[in-house]
Order: structure tokens, then sequence, then C-alpha cells
């Protein structure tokens, strides 16, 4: 299953991802993830990202496409991955094909999940993920069994620096201009499958499942 979940910040992707990767057996390919991983390292990558990300801007096309370049040609995409946060522009959608084109690979589906904006800065405002397993939660919505505790591992619970109100707008703004464009770019592939993302999380789950003809 080789899969691209498209939708704003705080639609539901990393949260559908991860459940999905346990499902298929197939890695979870996050550039938010790998990005804050280099700027926690500290790498001259992650040094590089690190104004973009707090700004809540986007971080260049050819910072991402490399990425995502080194890492679909593991050994472990093998048998499929699910996009998550990439792309976020029509040219990292285009350098999407080529590469995939290069590995002899093709896109099986591209989920999009639609939320109002509303709701996103309420999701994105009481998002947590835990320190040591990255696990995600939600305050209200999905809560751990324990304040501030990770259910998995017992982890500290904490929150992005980039989902403060402030740069939250800055970045449904930016996903506005940069990023839905790419709906209608994998519509007319052929590609797309729309699914209400306000809905309950293992609701969302089983449409997906059922747009992947897979339920
Ligand atoms: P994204 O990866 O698209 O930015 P996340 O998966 O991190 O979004 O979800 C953002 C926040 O909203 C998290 O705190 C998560 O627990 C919560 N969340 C995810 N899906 C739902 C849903 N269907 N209903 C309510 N809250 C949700
Ligand atoms: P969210 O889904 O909550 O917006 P992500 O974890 O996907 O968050 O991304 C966090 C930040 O990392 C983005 O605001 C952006 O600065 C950077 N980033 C992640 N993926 C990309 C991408 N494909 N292109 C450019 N910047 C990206
Ligand atoms: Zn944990």
């Amino acid at each position: 299953m080789k899969l691209i979940l498209l939708g704003p910040p705080g639609a539901g992707k990393g949260t559908q991802a991860k459940m999905l990767t346990d499902l298929f057996n197939i890695p979870q390919v996050s550039t938010g993830d790998i990005l804050r991983a280099a700027v926690k390292e500290g790498t001259p990558m992650g040094v590089k990202a690190k104004g973009f990300m707090d700004a809540g801007g986007l971080v260049p096309d050819e910072v991402v496409v490399g990425i995502v370049r080194e890492r679909l040609q593991k050994p472990d995409c093998a048998a499929g991955f699910i996009l998550d946060g990439f792309p976020r522009t029509v040219p990292q959608a285009d350098a999407l094909k080529d590469t995939l084109a290069e590995l002899g690979k093709d896109l099986d589906a591209v989920i999009s999940l639609e939320v109002d904006s509303e709701a996103l800065v309420e999701r994105l405002t009481g998002r947590r993920t835990c320190r040591d397993c990255g696990r995600g939660y939600h305050i209200k919505f999905d809560p751990p069994r324990v304040a501030g505790k990770c259910d998995a591992c017992g982890g500290e619970l904490i929150q992005r620096d980039d989902d403060k109100e402030e740069t939250i707008r800055k970045r449904l703004e930016v996903y506005q201009s940069s990023t839905e464009p790419l709906i209608s770019y994998y519509r007319k592939a052929g590609l797309l499958g729309t699914i209400d993302g306000m809905q309950d999380i293992q609701v969302v789950k089983k449409e997906i499942l059922a747009a992947l003809s897979v339920a």
C-alpha cells in the first residue's frame, strides 16, 4: 500500500497514519517528525529548518524532497509506505512523482481528511505528544489515562512549540495557499478519496479503510 494522507495541520493525519502503519505493517513517513528529529539533534538540516518551522512556514522544497527521496529508498518502504505531511506543495508532488518513477513505484491512493478551521485550532492547541515514544494525544478528544503521562510508555506528554494559537493561524494560511491545490492535483490524477475528518477517530479510520477497499 503506497498512500498519501493529505489535510490541514490538525486534520488527524498523524493519528490515522500510526494506526494504518500497525494494520498494514508499513512505515509512516512524516516529514514533520523527521525534521523535528533533525532539529533536536542539531544537524545542519535541522538548523536550517528550525526557523521556518518556528514561524509556521514551510521548509524549502529541496530540503524535504531530499528527505523523502532518501527515505523511500530504505528497504522497509519496499512493501509500501504512508506519507504524512508530504507533499505540501505542487513542486513537491511533482518531485514525488519523479522519485516514484525512478523507483518503479506507483501511488495507490491519496486520502484527503476534511476538517473545519475552528476545529483545527482546538485540535492543535490541545495536542500533546509523548516525548519518549511520539504517541499523540488530545487533552479533550483523546486523553491519556493519567494526565500528562503516556499510556504506552509512561513518558512525559509535551506540547509542540508550533502548536501555539498565533503560529497555528499562520500554518492554516500556508496550508490554504500552498497545500490545498494538491486536492485538485490528485483528483485530476484519479487518486483522490475524500473523508469527513470531523468524525470520531475510529469512524475516520473505518472510512479510510473502506475507501482503500480493504475494510
Ligand atoms: P495532523 O497530523 O494532521 O497534524 P494529528 O493526528 O496530530 O493531526 O491530530 C491533531 C490533534 O487532534 C491530536 O491531538 C489528535 O489527538 C486529535 N485528533 C485526531 N483525530 C481526531 C478526531 N477524529 N477527532 C478529534 N480529535 C482528533
Ligand atoms: P502539522 O501536520 O501539524 O502541520 P507537521 O509535523 O507535518 O505538522 O509539520 C510541522 C512543520 O514542519 C511544518 O509547519 C513545516 O514547517 C515543516 N514541514 C513538514 N513537512 C513539510 C513539507 N512537506 N514541506 C515543507 N515543510 C514541511
Ligand atoms: Zn510514550
